[in-house]
């Protein structure tokens, strides 16, 4: 379980150009316990969101970085007329009702409980979204940074009460139609969120949570704890002693990323004085030092219904919801707990601190800092405006790349990428963080220089008219559209609303924006000077301001080990022979309990749904097809609220091959230098003002059946119908005359690229592993690789020196693109939105699709294969990342079958859980079959072992020809890969899935046969898919993400030449 944030998930699809397109929608990666993730950037311009799967590092990144798109995008106004409520009972089942209100913005009736008994309170939304949410959370401040919240979260769904068994969670995951299930720590508080679209399902869910976080069985099993927060690992005399738990792995590897470790001192810098000051998800330096007392205390005092905060919401029926939490609650009594978040005082003078991060060795290129300023804004409440007013600052200062002080920073040269991002609102004081990273030490006070100055010349002459009427669109539009991707629109409400209830302030403040944002509008037209006086209040005349200079150290990370080996090392001098013999055994007892599967009957406990409950007709997307100049036109009629969604892929197979790695580049060039006819500030502007945003990026894949390649450029906007002719304007005007000549903002690009390449490789080694397994076996694998993974980065590397000596070249090469790609032939154009907005689509379309030439350059025969062998890509890190993966089409004869989707989601939730998760210590392991190009895929997350995993990856086959599946555990796999086939989406996300399977030639009818073939998948197919599955052990290659040491003991001792080769990225 990881602290998730609305936009950030381990979105591998992002970050390698892959894309979600499997027949099933499947993930290609499927992300860590159960949170597969929206697609961050693709819609809006923002500064593109860092991907990070894990709780802490997630907080913190949540709070503390470019938050404000997603609070807007979770913010929301649905469209259906409105029914006025009825009056709600006033007690109900042990409940009274404090409030009711109709919230017109969300067409949900609000309805605001009390617990008699225990005084917790319920929040009750009712509407028409099937997509139902329930979550509670509970206040959880920490007094130091020993991770007991964060390994409560996690324990607490290792078995309660009712559901006594290993890991209820897991059987959730295996077998439920949920359309979210994870838990969050947030630096004060601890989030319990589940969501289904079926009902049964749903309160299955309700109830395996809500027993979870009151009667958990990890209270009185200090083997809970042991395996989720840390233990002493000792096998054999003769082994070292070493320290093993999930979140003490996790951490080490949030930890061992630097963007993770500058965030970390920040906040601690920020909050001297209160719970913020400490690391709620733990420093894995700090974490050995909990013990299972503290940890049961901790459970004591907070998780009990005084202390807690209960959501609903959703289509399901309102007084089922008291009855069904009723039942929970009756048997507490009211009492009182002391779990208020104190409030940081300002300091009185700024101050300046100095911090350091593990670095690698250093190359020919100077140490790289991390230079920050950041703010608490204040330590008494804000009215609602002002926090709006706030937020539209926040929008215009740092809002789009055009935006000021974002362009300011960018153009500045001091640093490679912009950190901190701004305001951020989710604590219970407002901050505002903004600085550089891959700055020269030497200019760390420019920086600083930099944005004081910038924020001075903000205050005095404020923004021009074109921006705010751009920033007031977009805010409105996102507020309309309530667009939340993947993320249940339920949840993201209750986070929003969670953000003020939490600190005992109206739950519903923040839901009601139209009257707010009214007369914020109002005060704008009469000319106010609204913001001048926000900076000097908020930021200039603000004297809790800390510069935070985080610097690189190279021999921190040896340090840091061989502190933990002293560490160890002193523990073990001081046991006695029967004190070691007692860590001995209690690994063995840990480790025997950690392999021994529950029974059938105890699983039986969890409830789960049958076969009959799904349907048995694949759901089809209503799909028009249709041709105009030389061009496939698809039309999806759906409900849309008046917003048009349109995608047109561009065929990018006509590129010459040696240009691939510039397109993301040129793809960001598009929207960064302005057009022939207007500024880059002015462009940017119009896509505010008159789209709801715009994105250009390749899509690249394998097709079954085909050694070649698709590839696509696609053009991605969405607008209000009435704007569709200015929405084709911008398009066609930046394809066509996008200017590709400003060098500075081109070298800045690369350098933001280069450095979040690199953070990505420590923090997302896994993806990385997994771009290079595919860029060995197939050509789309290598063209993907090209365009995201590591032979692009070095690619970047090079661009980064070559500017300087060649501009007119890599200019030359920008408009080769161009030419290459810009023509209608074997063009694609998505449209969806209901009929009137489609017809009102249809004139700027034809006019859009005439003004592209009719063809570009011939077609290039694209060849690139890395070669297939076993790699290590080494970084400064203290995890690994270990992947390893065949082609069951090509080396197994492998026929595709539906029931390998069934066996992929069992592996990953048993096999591969069990032995690289809960035994091995990793945060994650799982596996992927990519059903276009039949790669199979095994990989680990922040993993502390390597050959150890090689080793259970190639105990797969022997696993599932040994597996005696019971009726129950097939069903369960078959409803929860039921569960990802047929997830829930919005209407925009259902149009691009019926454009992917019309580019991967998926037909209905095909859809009908894998599903049918889920439906009835037996033990049979195990056994079958474990003969496919056994060429990945014997063709398969491995390639690992970890340490140069790691590495060279593998090769050197541990099983000599192993790697055939060792790559030194960092
Ligand atoms: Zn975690």
């Amino acid at each position: 379980m990881f602290s998730g944030s609305v936009t950030r998930s381990l979105n591998t699809q992002a970050t390698l150009g892959r894309h979600t397109c499997s027949p099933t929608a499947v993930p290609r990666l499927p992300a860590l316990r159960g949170y597969s993730g929206l697609r961050p950037g693709v819609w809006r311009h923002r500064a593109a969101q860092t991907l990070q799967p894990c709780s802490k590092a997630l907080l913190q990144a949540r709070a503390f970085g470019g938050l404000s798109q997603c609070v807007r995008a979770a913010v929301a106004a649905p469209a259906p007329p409105q029914v006025e409520s009825e009056p709600a009972p006033k007690e109900l089942h042990g409940f009274s009702l404090v409030q009711q209100e109709f919230i017109q913005e969300y067409n949900s009736d609000v309805l605001i409980y009390r617990h008699d008994k225990t005084g917790a309170e319920v929040m009750s939304l009712v509407n028409d979204d099937e997509n139902k949410t329930f979550g509670v959370v509970l206040r959880t401040p920490v007094e130091n940074s020993k991770g007991i919240p964060h390994i409560l979260e996690h324990s607490v769904l290792c078995g309660s009460r009712k559901y006594p068994i290993k890991e209820p969670f897991v059987e959730l995951m295996k077998g439920s139609m949920q359309t979210f299930l994870n838990a969050f720590t947030y630096p004060d508080r601890t989030c319990y969120p589940v969501a289904s679209a079926n009902l049964q399902d749903f309160y299955n869910l309700v109830n395996v949570y809500l027993d979870a976080v009151l009667h958990p069985n990890c209270i009185n099993d200090e083997k809970t704890f042991a395996q989720e927060g840390w233990h002493l690992e000792l096998k054999d005399g003769k082994d070292d002693m070493t320290y093993k738990g999930v979140v003490f792995n996790e951490m080490k590897g949030v930890y061992s990323s630097p963007d993770s470790v500058n965030n970390r001192y920040t906040q601690t810098n920020m909050f001297p004085d209160n719970t913020y000051f400490h690391d709620s998800g733990g420093d894995p330096q700090v974490i050995p030092e909990l013990t299972f007392k503290e940890f049961q205390d901790f459970h004591g005092r907070y998780y009990h219904p005084s202390n807690a905060r209960f959501w609903f919401y959703g289509d399901d029926e309102p007084q089922e919801r008291l009855r069904l939490l009723g039942s929970y609650l009756d048997e507490f009594d009211a009492r009182p707990v002391d779990s208020t978040v104190h409030l940081q005082p300002l300091l009185k003078e700024p101050k300046q601190v100095t911090v350091k991060y593990a670095a690698g060795e250093q190359s020919e290129e100077p140490a790289k800092a991390f230079v920050s300023l950041n703010w608490v804004m204040h330590d008494e409440p804000l009215s609602l405006e002002t926090e709006l007013a706030l937020e539209f600052l926040d929008s215009l200062m740092l809002g789009t790349a055009a935006a000021p002080l974002r362009k300011a920073l960018n153009d500045s040269g001091l640093g490679e990428a912009i950190i901190g991002g701004g305001m951020q609102g989710e604590l219970c004081q407002m901050g505002f963080s903004l600085g550089l990273k891959g700055v020269d030490p030497a200019n760390a006070d420019k920086v600083e220089q930099l944005i004081i100055s910038e924020l001075e010349k903000l205050a005095k002459t404020g923004f021009s008219k074109a921006s705010i009427e751009a920033a007031v669109n977009s805010i409105e539009f996102d507020l309309r559209e309530n667009n939340t991707g993947r993320f249940p629109r339920g949840l993201s409400l209750m986070l929003r609303s969670m953000s003020a209830w939490i600190y005992d302030r109206d739950p519903l403040s923040r839901l009601r924006w139209t009257e707010p944002l009214e007369h914020f509008k109002a005060r704008l037209a009469s000319g106010e000077d609204i913001f001048g006086p926000l900076i000097q209040k908020y930021l200039l005349k603000n004297s809790h301001r800390i510069r935070v200079d985080t610097l690189p150290d190279e021999e921190l990370a040896a340090k840091q080990e061989a502190d933990e080996k002293q560490r160890l090392g002193d523990i073990r001098r001081q046991m006695d022979q029967t004190q070691e013999q007692g860590v001995i055994a209690e690994t063995l007892e840990l480790q025997h309990r950690q392999e021994t599967p529950d029974t059938a009957e105890a699983l039986a406990c969890v409830p789960t749904l049958q076969l009959e409950d799904i349907p048995k007709e694949a759901a089809s997307i209503p799909t028009d097809i249709s041709e105009q100049q030389n061009v496939t036109m698809l039309q999806h009629e759906l409900f849309t609220n008046d917003v048009l969604y349109m995608e047109t892929a561009l065929d990018m197979r006509t590129l010459p091959p040696n240009l691939l790695p510039l397109i993301p580049l040129f793809c960001r060039s598009l929207t960064q230098m302005g057009t022939q006819s207007e500024s880059f500030i002015d462009l940017t502007d119009r896509i505010g003002r008159q789209t709801g945003g715009l994105s250009f990026y390749p899509f690249i894949s394998s097709r079954r059946g085909s050694s070649e390649p698709l590839a696509y450029l696609m053009v991605r906007g969405k607008a209000m119908a009435e704007k569709a002719p200015e929405l084709l304007d911008v398009m066609r005007d930046i394809l066509l005359t996008a200017r590709l000549d400003d060098k500075s903002r081109f070298k800045q690009m690369v350098l933001e690229t280069r450095a979040g390449l690199e953070a990505g490789v420590v923090s997302s080694g896994h993806a990385m592993a997994a771009a290079r397994l595919d860029a060995q076996r197939s050509i789309a694998g290598w063209a993907q690789e090209q365009t995201g993974g590591l032979s692009y980065l070095n690619y970047v590397r090079d661009l980064s020196q070559r500017i300087d000596s060649d501009w007119e070249g890599i200019q030359q090469d920008l408009e080769t693109i161009r030419k290459a790609l810009l023509h209608r032939t074997g063009a694609v154009v998505n449209l969806t939105g209901d009929q009137k907005t489609l017809s009102s689509a249809a004139a700027p379309v034809r006019e859009f699709l005439a003004a592209l030439p009719e063809q570009g350059l011939s077609g290039s025969s694209w060849q690139g294969i890395l070669p297939a062998q076993n790699e290590a890509i080494t970084v400064p890190t203290q995890v690994n990342y270990v992947g390893k993966a065949g082609n069951l089409f090509e080396d197994a004869g492998y026929q595709l079958h539906g029931s390998s989707y069934v066996i992929n989601k069992l592996l990953g939730t048993t096999w591969l859980w069990d032995r690289v998760r809960v035994s091995g210590g990793a945060y994650g392991g799982f596996c992927d079959f990519d059903n276009h190009s039949g790669m199979f895929t095994y990989l680990s997350y922040r993993d502390p072992n390597l050959l150890k995993t090689v080793d259970v990856y190639d105990g797969t086959a022997d696993f599932l020809r040994n597996l005696q599946v019971d009726d129950d555990a097939l069903t369960k796999a078959i409803i929860g890969t039921m569960g990802d086939v047929d997830g829930y989406q919005l209407p925009d996300a259902k149009g691009y899935t019926a454009l992917m399977r019309h580019l991967l030639q998926v037909s209905d009818s095909e859809r009908q046969q894998r599903r049918e073939e889920i439906l009835s998948t037996s033990p049979r197919h195990f056994k079958d898919f474990a003969e496919a599955i056994d060429a990945v052990k014997s063709k398969g290659q491995v390639v690992v993400v970890t340490s140069a040491e790691r590495a060279q003991a593998v090769n050197d001792k541990e099983r000599p030449g192993f790697f055939n080769e060792i790559i030194k990225v960092l």
